[in-house]
């Protein structure tokens, strides 16, 4: 019986590979860093290529690290950043262009004029997503405008797009495959998630040949073998999802209700709405979480665009911190902020204002405020950023969110995940191993091939959590709270010209 799961977690700045036991622990892992390239303001691309190879070196240094080989694995999941657009020659496999990263803003001006034609109802009635460099449509079109004769080989059927799951897959099956999953397909703003089908009339919008684009498979399914060659034997391919679902996955968010915040760079917040795709009145993205079984998990989504990343300023923007994980004891050598809010909207607010004009702001500084202060008011942000989006989640929805379950670089820290948990006045979960986007990847396959036979299960295995009760009185937090609303307002009113 093979015993192990091979987690596949293709990353914006990194691709990295781990190798699960059916406990769901990590038992070795692999990175690598491959190139960001910036060719203008605001532009940001990748090499397909490099990204395939760095991918296929971890995984081999992962199965070496764990004393395994390719014969012991009995799955792939791939999990991988979102949006991103490749597009690739279907007899060569090479990409025709730099592949855009969903960062990049090269298409702000073709999203802007779809809204001036008022098309954001309709694209957002179809797709549950708002006009937006972000998602891949725009980025298509740009590269069969902008790549010489693209367009015409295109639509001859000659070119094939994928997000970095199906360049993976297609890679990996050494080109025998061209599919994804639906919690990819439904970031590319031309899935329909309602039929659940690439949509004829977005694909003409964007003047997109249906041709290019791939089969949409179930989350858990089998999407092929990858080939022997590349890890020494074949594998079946089983499991494939978007980081922020697999994260979701990965966290046993089953129910309806079930909510995930990832403190990375910045924070992505995740509802499950169960079989219903719920509209947004306050700035949440209607997505599709999976597919299993040909049923069908949406979500709702809301961003934070600073989240760890204003830790990063403290140490490297103003050299308050030697490390990130200093800010824990820094912060909890004061009571509170000492009055002190800020707010570190440095490129803009996100969910659910999206505000892109707003700046960071700092206020209520005295004689008084220190560096922890600070540090503290630091944290209290992170902290209340994502108040503002369970609030939206709950408005949104009309449920009351059980319990918050927390991953990511930042959710390490206690005192944040206490801050949390008083200010949202939520129990708040922490898995032992924080490595729930890979483990979902991991889990969605083990499914599929039947290593687990339910959701209940992986439920089982993730249960192992530590929980955080909120301790704060209703009267400090509404305090706190009132002091951040009024912060926000100060940002804006600065904004203003
Ligand atoms: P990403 O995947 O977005 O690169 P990670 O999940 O690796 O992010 O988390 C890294 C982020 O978390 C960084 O922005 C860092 O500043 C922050 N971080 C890491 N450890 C801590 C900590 N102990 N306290 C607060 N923030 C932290």
């Amino acid at each position: 019986m093979k015993k192990y799961l091979l987690s596949l977690d293709q990353g914006t700045t990194s691709s990295r590979a781990i190798v699960f036991d059916l406990a769901g622990n990590p038992v070795a892992k692999a990175s690598r860093e491959f190139t960001q390239y910036f060719p203008r303001e605001g532009w940001v691309e990748h090499d397909a290529e490099e990204i395939f190879e760095s991918q296929l070196a971890t995984a081999r240094e992962a199965l070496e690290t764990a004393g395994l080989s390719a014969n012991d694995i009995a799955a792939i999941g791939i999990t991988n950043q979102r949006e991103t657009t490749v597009v690739w020659d279907k007899e060569t496999g090479k990409p025709i262009a730099p592949a855009i990263v969903w960062q990049c803003r090269r298409t702000a001006e073709h999203c802007a004029n779809l809204k001036a034609r008022g098309l954001a109802p309709l694209i957002r009635q179809k797709t549950g997503l708002a006009p937006d460099p972000y998602f891949s449509a725009t980025k298509i079109a740009w590269l069969l405008e902008n790549t010489a004769g693209a367009a015409q080989k295109a639509r001859e059927g000659k070119l094939l797009f994928g997000t970095i799951d199906t360049w993976l897959i297609w890679n990996l099956t050494a080109g025998r495959v061209h599919a994804t999953d639906p919690s990819n397909a439904s970031r590319t703003m031309l899935f329909n998630i309602h039929k659940m089908t690439w949509d004829e009339e977005l694909l003409v919008l964007f003047g997109i040949p249906r041709c290019m684009l791939p089969e949409v498979r179930d989350t858990a399914s089998l999407f092929g073998e990858a080939d022997p060659s590349h890890l020494g034997a074949a594998i079946p391919i089983a499991g494939v999802a978007g980081d922020q679902q697999a994260a979701l996955f990965g966290q046993s968010c089953f129910e309806t209700g079930d909510v995930k915040n990832t403190y990375g760079t910045g924070g992505f917040l995740l509802m499950n709405t169960g079989d219903t795709p719920i509209p947004s009145k306050n700035g949440l993205l209607t997505t599709v979480g999976w597919r299993i079984a040909g049923k069908t998990t949406y979500v709702l989504e809301g961003s934070v665009f600073i989240a760890g990343a204003a830790i990063q300023w403290l140490r490297d923007g103003l050299g308050l911190l030697a490390t990130a994980r200093e800010s824990e004891a820094i912060a909890a050598s004061v009571p509170d902020s000492g009055g002190v809010y800020f707010l570190p909207a440095f490129v803009g607010l996100g969910t659910p204002h999206w505000e892109a004009d707003v700046r960071g702001t700092i206020c209520g500084i005295t004689r008084g405020t220190t560096r922890a202060h600070l540090v503290r008011a630091t944290l209290d942000a992170i902290a209340l950023q994502t108040v503002d989006v369970l609030d939206a989640m709950q408005s949104d929805t009309g449920l009351k969110i059980p319990c918050l379950r927390v991953d990511g670089g930042a959710a390490a820290n206690n005192l944040l995940v206490q801050l949390q948990s008083d200010y949202a006045n939520l129990p708040i979960a922490r898995p032992q191993s924080v490595e729930s986007t890979a483990w979902g990847a991991a889990a969605l396959a083990g499914l599929t091939v039947g290593l687990f036979d339910s959701t209940s299960t992986l439920a089982g295995l993730s249960a192992k959590a530590e929980t955080f009760h909120p301790h704060m009185t209703a009267e400090a937090r509404g305090g706190v709270r009132d002091g951040w609303k009024r912060a926000i307002e100060s940002a804006r009113t600065f904004a203003k010209k």
